[in-house]
């Protein structure tokens, strides 16, 4: 696909190159904000799964800028930002990266050592496997990214705190809400308007960070196992046994950001004058890399072959 078709088919690719934004995920953000208000009083945030890093722009334009900007010259209180991911990503203002894979233990380590005894007051996690197009099968391995996100957060994040995650909806949907339900008082699964319908992503917004009483870290995956089962029962708010038949219980999706704005899934005509922009920031070492400069190869040796079959 050229560039000013995709331009032209996916107005949240053409506006994120316009307003300087990495990758069009960043308006998800943003819409949740509109809805949640979720960077309200937040000076700590944690970003998972953060490259290319329009996210983490977010958090640096919403947190840190315009702390920098009203503050003092050497004022060491402005907001902490710290973004994972397994790829490398180009700086950002006032974002301090760690390259690693969040499902690993010694990941969360380093991130929980940044903050040095300090709590954060954010957690985002917009992390996702590559997609195989077999739902159960990705729906699975993003459950594990969501996991290992709930890891870190028991870790990092401050009782009343807010974490938000990528989820793909599935016939899971609401043994998950309930398992986040057991950490936060309220958690609400929110569509952004620049998030296709056609797609199966949507985002688990939890606020007021609130773990059972005397929970343990180390029980996680334990307390995790007994929900929606009949011996987890006593435990929950949200469970009534099984997850199934009556006691199923149904998750409301909320809409946001502006619902009479861009429809991500329509596209909008390019003005007769309209020049496509090159991307923000491309990749700097993209999973692809290789296959591209495989593909590279095979091309100049087809056009070396047939040179010398004209030649010959
Ligand atoms: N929020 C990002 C942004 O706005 O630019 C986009 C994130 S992209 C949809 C998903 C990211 O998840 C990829 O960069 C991928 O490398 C990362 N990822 C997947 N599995 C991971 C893991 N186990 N640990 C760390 N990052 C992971």
């Amino acid at each position: 696909m050229g560039k000013a078709s995709r331009d032209k088919r996916d107005i949240y690719y053409r506006k994120a190159k316009e307003e300087g934004w990495r990758a069009r995920s960043a308006f998800k953000l943003l819409q949740i904000d509109e809805e949640f208000n979720i960077f309200e009083g937040v000076n700590r945030a944690v970003d998972l799964c953060a490259a290319p890093g329009s996210w983490s722009q977010v958090l640096s334009r919403k947190l840190y800028l315009p702390a920098k900007m009203s503050s003092e010259p050497k004022d060491d209180n402005l907001p902490l930002i710290v973004a994972i991911d397994l790829q490398p990503m180009a700086p950002i203002e006032g974002v301090i990266q760690v390259q690693g894979d969040i499902t690993n233990a010694r990941t969360a380590e380093v991130v929980i050592r940044h903050f040095d005894g300090c709590k954060a007051d954010l957690v985002v996690c917009d992390g996702a496997p590559d997609v195989t197009g077999l739902h159960d099968m990705d729906e699975f391995v993003q459950s594990q990214l969501i996991l290992a996100g709930l890891t870190i957060v028991t870790h990092v994040l401050r009782e009343g705190g807010k974490f938000i995650a990528k989820i793909f909806r599935g016939k899971d949907t609401s043994l998950l809400y309930c398992q986040l339900k057991l950490f936060f008082s309220v958690v609400t699964f929110a569509k952004p308007k620049s998030s296709r319908n056609s797609s199966i992503e949507a985002f688990a917004v939890c606020e007021n960070y609130s773990p059972p009483e005397g929970f343990n870290q180390k029980d996680l995956h334990r307390l995790l196992e007994k929900v929606g089962s009949p011996s987890g029962q006593e435990d929950l708010d949200c469970s009534s046994g099984w997850l199934e038949g009556p006691n199923k219980v149904y998750i409301p999706f909320l809409a946001c950001g502006d619902l009479s704005g861009y429809d991500s899934d329509r596209s909008y005509p390019l003005s007769g004058t309209y020049q496509s922009l090159d991307p923000v920031q491309p990749p700097i070492a993209p999973p692809y890399k290789r296959a591209l400069e495989m593909k590279k190869a095979s091309s100049h040796g087809i056009r070396e072959s047939e040179k010398l079959s004209l030649e010959g």
